[in-house]
């Protein structure tokens, strides 16, 4: 039903008595990643989309339900601020962000129309999109430079590469470490696969979290150094690729193992003159004084984000003047709106926002709706070119593919812009561990917890 006054305005839906009454979910593995995607259902027959942080798990968000259920999901910076207790770095942030996406949805479906402008309306009618590129196996610069020319070939106008110790697998004397210490990840494997055969789950869930012990180990604190002749095949590696691409394209570069500052900013100076977008993560984000030698140090710009929750968790690493380039992910910092603060707190400090991303359209679009309405967005990343039928999971109403010529053009569709979910193509990629699509949570509905933080 249109209304009188306004015929834009859509009345079937009536935003003031929109209530939230049930959260469901369907956990797909392969689109690109292991995807949480979420619905919102309310009293209106409005459903609103959201996704937990790919590889998180969807218990973040049901832990919310019980404070949803009879809320105004158009309310969505009042329920943020209640919920916003209940996140913390990456995957913890999963839930907050996801049930915050799910609100924008809904509040553009209720009065028709886009996220953008919601939020203020747009910087750009369509999203530059950069294609994180790899290549299997043991491989070299020249390779790698022709995977991103292919890319480059499909219309991609910005690039990145990962620039790692695995590069250096294999090559004697490229690298110093504890004597042992590089062989103990493929040790602890075979002992979790050991025990998987075995049946014996208590001693392979043991070993498991052995890995994440080794994994978790802050890089300053490993013992790993490259030496000259591993920053040798290093720089060689990134002066391949630049042979192939060119000098014109942007090319950034990121997952370097766990190295501290030091080797970070040898390596850095080795490789200023290939002219990068910006370097990725080389040390943990909570490293404050740390990333401001970093960046004081080298020409590269630094970069970091998306494990990083709130806008507080940026305001340090900002104001330190410990980054050029802020790269948030919207399902870690706690969503659109929290997004686009950090992306304009980014900007008062003269840095640019890149927004991480490697979800499912439901994560793409609420990234591209945020990078719409930022001033200083510069590209977004994108892990799906390989992965066709992660565009049939949506409605015809949106271009498919997404991507097209290296853009998202901004959808004017009410809220994020998809309309249904195509559950058939979503049942091939259910995942095998958490079976089921869209099942009932009423368990979660009710939880007498005091939730307040101060007394
Ligand atoms: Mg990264």
């Amino acid at each position: 039903m249109e209304s009188v006054l306004n015929p834009a305005v859509n009345t079937y839906s009536n935003p003031s008595d929109l209530r939230i009454t049930d959260m469901r979910f369907c956990n797909v593995r392969g689109l690109p990643m292991h995807c949480i995607l979420m619905k919102l259902y309310t009293n209106q027959g409005l459903i609103g989309y959201g996704e937990v942080r790919d590889g998180a798990s969807k218990q973040y968000a049901l832990q919310l339900k019980h404070i949803l259920i009879g809320e105004n999901p158009c309310n969505i910076d009042k329920i943020f601020r209640r919920i916003k207790q209940f996140g913390g770095p990456a995957r913890q942030a999963g839930g907050v962000s996801a049930v915050e996406v799910a609100l924008w949805d809904l509040a553009g479906k209720a009065y028709g129309l886009p996220v953008y402008r919601l939020l203020g309306g747009k910087f750009r009618d369509k999203i530059r999109i950069y294609c994180d590129t790899d290549v299997d196996g043991k491989h070299t610069g020249t390779d790698m430079g022709n995977a991103l020319k292919a890319r480059m070939e499909m219309g991609f106008t910005f690039l990145k590469m990962d620039l790692g110790l695995g590069i250096l697998r294999g090559i004697p004397g490229a690298v110093s470490a504890p004597l042992g210490y590089m062989d103990e990840p493929s040790e602890i494997a075979a002992k979790m696969e050991a025990a998987k055969a075995a049946g014996d789950m208590m001693e392979y869930r043991y070993w498991k979290n052995r890995m994440y012990d080794y994994n978790n180990v802050p890089h300053p604190l490993t013992g790993i150094h490259v030496t000259e002749l591993g920053f040798d095949a290093l720089e060689q590696y990134v002066k391949e690729v630049r042979d192939v691409v060119g000098y014109e394209v942007p090319l950034a570069i990121d997952h370097f193992g766990h190295i501290g500052l030091e080797d970070s900013i040898k390596l850095c100076r080795r490789i200023e003159k290939y002219n990068l977008a910006w370097a990725e993560d080389l040390i943990p984000w909570q490293l404050t004084d740390q990333y401001a030698i970093l960046r004081r140090s080298t020409t590269v710009p630094i970069c970091t984000g998306e494990d990083i929750y709130l806008k507080e968790g940026f305001k340090p690493l900002l104001e330190a003047g410990g980054v050029a380039v802020i790269h948030p992910d919207v399902l870690s910092t706690g969503g659109i709106l929290e997004t686009k603060k950090i992306g304009d707190l980014a900007a008062d400090h003269g840095c640019a926002m890149a927004i991480h991303m490697a979800e499912s359209p439901i994560g793409c679009l609420a990234a591209v709706h945020t990078a719409a309405a930022s001033e200083n967005f510069t590209a977004l990343e994108f892990h799906s070119v390989d992965v066709p039928e992660w565009n049939d999971i949506y409605d015809d109403g949106l271009p498919k593919p997404l991507v097209q010529n290296g853009y998202i053009t901004v959808p004017e569709r009410p809220g994020l812009g998809i309309e249904t979910l195509n559950d058939e193509v979503l049942a091939k990629y259910v995942h095998p561990e958490i079976p089921g699509m869209w099942e009932p949570t009423d368990a979660w509905d009710n939880d007498p917890c005091h939730d307040r933080t101060w007394s």
